[in-house]
């Protein structure tokens, strides 16, 4: 990840930004705007098209963000057209954008400041922009009608990693002859890999190498004047490969109560699908999702495995999400206050120095911090040296099901059945037909998010799942009240929340009753004294109640989403472990994008390592 390096850009005398290794500008001086309306949207067939677009969803790809300039233009026009209709079917705009030398956050600010006439969405934007992490950021704007995957890292090396088709094309990045490492065959053969009848291409240059190389890939290319005092540019249209026709997603069935179900059913009800979610308890988030705070933060190794991909692209998607919903009045606690991780331990000390010392990730995700600068961060002394993740912190993941449910039931296309418990699934024509103790009911698209259960059907007892026992115990202190980020030693501590910190959480993988016992609280205490070694704000700590339940993993540590062969209409969520707060925001939009057939929040060979049918 650390592969990746900033842009290096300085600003010309018309104020243009221009990119110091390719010697070439970002946008014309002759005014960025009226270009990219001229070259990429008009030739493009946009906004026009979008009026009688047949799909609910519009995909344009672009080769070079850069400054974000052609997205944040089109975002605008975008919103236009749905102010003009409403009604079209075309409800959501897919922008999805390759970048290797992303301009870092300083430089974008500055070379935004131009576009005054948007300066409301280069605002969203900014607030928005990622870390220099390669792999798909997605980032969801205007209530999720507007979503831009950011894709870090070289466009031909990410082209291969998705394969959602494209209906328009933004051929952009430095001219050729400058950027001639882009323009290679594989970039047009990939792009046509992803076009169908009708996918058009509108580029800045009319370079021989360009032409040839489209043609080549099967798009028909024409040569039309260019913008400005430029004679020539390119426009292309794919004729040979037959649309594909999706078939239309009405309802799903969700069963399970938990963050992950609640997540999915947020993501598939601001597509425009119904939801049906069914949970044996009689209320949500009664199990694994019980908790009063759950620390956020991704689990980094020192080297780039797809566990800490993953996690640390879900982790950042994971703070936009509940930041978005939040926003959106979903009023459940949270607080982005940091998290340490202590080196309490041997294993520990050596497992963080490895990672501090490959540098793998940027300053701002992780960083070393000493026991004096750690005591500082913390608001309470600690006698051990650890990794601090800035970003983190913890959210109440029982008041967010709960608030989510509340947005739920207020939607038209919702609805929850409690008390409800599926006994087991048959396949009868074209739908699943679920007995359950309230009586049969049918599902054309299911969804499995039960948690520890998930493997407790027929069709996904395949899945080696191992259940681990955990209680969290709510403790009064209140010489911890100073307290200022989770603290993690071999288990956690929260800062306090309605007078009391969360501890946790122990480890059993034999008992097979979530029960709550005294043992487990005094495991907990003692653990954190232990490993803390004794500070005296941890004494005569009260124990005033805990929270037990089922995490669920597989061996591989990963979880698992997506379809099951042979199964259609069945999709598996789960395995979330102990991170069902920080993976199901990502995860449940990958899966909202699987049964809608839209574009994936991340790459083919991480989806593939999830799947259900690895085992
Ligand atoms: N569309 C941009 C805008 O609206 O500001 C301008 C794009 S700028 C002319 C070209 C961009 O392509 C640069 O940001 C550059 O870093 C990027 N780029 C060049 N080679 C690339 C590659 N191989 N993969 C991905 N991006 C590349």
């Amino acid at each position: 990840m650390s592969e990746l390096s900033n842009a290096k850009i300085h600003f010309n005398e018309q104020g243009t930004p221009v990119a110091s290794d390719f010697d070439d500008v970002y946008f014309s001086n002759d005014g960025g705007m009226a270009e990219t309306d001229y070259v990429f949207l008009l030739h493009n067939g946009l906004p026009q098209r979008w009026q009688n677009h047949t799909g609910s969803a519009f995909h344009i790809i672009e080769t070079g963000f850069g400054t974000g300039a052609n997205f944040l233009l089109t975002w605008q026009r975008f919103r236009q057209h749905r102010q003009q209709f409403p009604a079209a079917t075309c409800q959501r705009l897919y922008f999805s954008s390759f970048e290797k030398f992303p301009l870092s956050l300083n430089d974008l600010t500055r070379a935004l400041a131009i576009h005054t006439e948007l300066s409301e969405l280069c605002q969203l934007l900014l607030a928005a922009y990622p870390l220099p992490l390669s792999g798909c950021h997605r980032m969801s704007f205007d209530n999720g009608s507007v979503i831009l995957d950011l894709w870090l890292g070289d466009v031909n090396t990410l082209l291969p990693e998705i394969n959602s088709r494209t209906d328009a094309i933004y051929l952009d990045g430095f001219a050729p002859s400058k950027n001639p490492d882009m323009w290679q065959p594989e970039l047009f053969t990939n792009l046509a890999r992803l076009s169908y009848s009708g996918t058009t291409v509108a580029t800045f240059t009319s370079a021989g190498l360009v032409k040839r190389g489209l043609q080549q890939a099967g798009f028909t290319v024409a040569k039309v004047k260019g913008f400005g005092r430029k004679r020539e540019m390119l426009t292309a249209r794919m004729e040979l490969s037959a649309a594909l026709a999706e078939p239309e997603t009405l309802e799903v069935t969700i069963i399970g109560g938990g963050i992950a179900s609640m997540c999915t059913a947020l993501a598939l009800i601001q597509r425009g699908i119904a939801v049906h979610l069914i949970c044996e308890d009689d209320n949500i988030a009664a199990q694994a999702s019980q908790n009063r705070q759950g620390a956020v933060y991704p689990n980094l190794h020192a080297n780039l495995t797809p566990e800490s991909q993953l996690h640390a692209l879900a982790f950042l998607y994971a703070r936009q999400f509940y930041q978005r919903w939040h926003n959106a009045g979903l009023n459940f606690a949270m607080d982005w206050c940091g998290l340490l991780h202590l080196a309490t331990n041997e294993q520990l000390q050596q497992r963080q120095q490895k990672l501090i010392g490959k540098a793998l990730w940027p300053d701002s995700l992780v960083r070393a911090a000493t026991a004096d600068q750690a005591s500082v961060i913390a608001g309470l002394p600690v006698n051990h040296s650890g990794i601090y993740y800035p970003l983190a912190g913890w959210l109440s993941p029982q008041q967010f099901c709960q608030q989510a449910l509340y947005f739920l039931q207020q939607q038209a296309e919702f609805r929850v059945s409690l008390n409800c418990h599926v006994a087991a699934l048959t396949r009868q024509q074209d739908a699943w037909l679920l007995t359950t103790n309230t009586g049969e009911i049918s599902a054309t698209k299911l969804v499995l998010a039960c948690g520890s259960k998930l493997a407790s059907f027929d069709q996904s007892k395949v899945l080696p799942l191992n259940k681990i026992r955990g209680q969290v115990s709510h403790i009064k202190q209140a010489a911890m009240a100073p307290l200022k980020t989770v603290l993690c030693h071999k288990g956690y501590i929260t800062p306090q929340w309605q007078g009391l910190h969360c501890i946790g959480a122990t480890f059993d993988r034999l008992s097979t009753e979530s029960v709550i016992t005294e043992q487990d609280d005094q495991e907990n205490l003692q653990l954190a004294q232990a490993q803390l070694q004794h500070p005296e704000w941890l004494e005569d700590t009260e124990i005033t109640g805990a929270a037990a339940a089922f995490r669920a993993t597989l061996p591989d540590h990963l979880p698992v989403v997506g379809t099951v062969t042979d199964q259609p209409g069945l999709y598996l969520f789960g395995a979330l472990g102990a991170r069902g707060i920080m993976l199901s925001p990502l995860l449940a939009e990958l899966l909202a994008c699987q049964i809608c057939a839209e574009p994936l929040p991340l790459n083919l060979s991480l989806i593939n390592r999830l799947s259900a049918n690895r085992f």
